[in-house]
């Protein structure tokens, strides 16, 4: 599964948020709370083009964890997130339920579904 390639789960704190965005990248990240084993419960899956811990800091106070996945390219992060939804939209409620989007400015397709 897609989601246990990523890193964490990690508590959504202030300090986090400015440990990840001292190194600014593009990634995939998921929100939610943990189970009983420790595991991430998936709420919110985004993404972000550049500074994934800006993006993250968006979200504090919402979600308690969260698990992220640094990626070299905005299109890497782009299909991460479709394979998480995917997997995700499966076996649990997400708070955004629609088809993850692209960037306006680029035409990419979902791996999986094609859309
Ligand atoms: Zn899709």
């Amino acid at each position: 599964m897609t989601l246990h390639k990523l890193q964490g789960p990690y508590e959504l704190t202030v300090q986090q948020v400015e440990h990840i965005s001292s190194d600014p990248c593009c990634g995939v990240f998921v929100l939610g709370d943990i189970d009983e084993h420790g595991a991430l419960v998936a709420k919110y899956i985004g993404m972000a083009n550049k500074n994934i811990g800006k993006r993250l800091g968006d979200f504090i106070d919402k979600y308690p964890y969260f698990k992220i996945m640094r990626c070299k390219k905005p299109y890497d992060a782009f299909e991460k997130q479709c394979k998480i939804y995917h997997e995700c939209s499966l076996f649990s409620k997400l708070d955004n339920p629609m088809h993850p989007t692209h960037p306006e400015e680029e035409s990419w397709i979902c791996p999986v579904c094609g859309k």
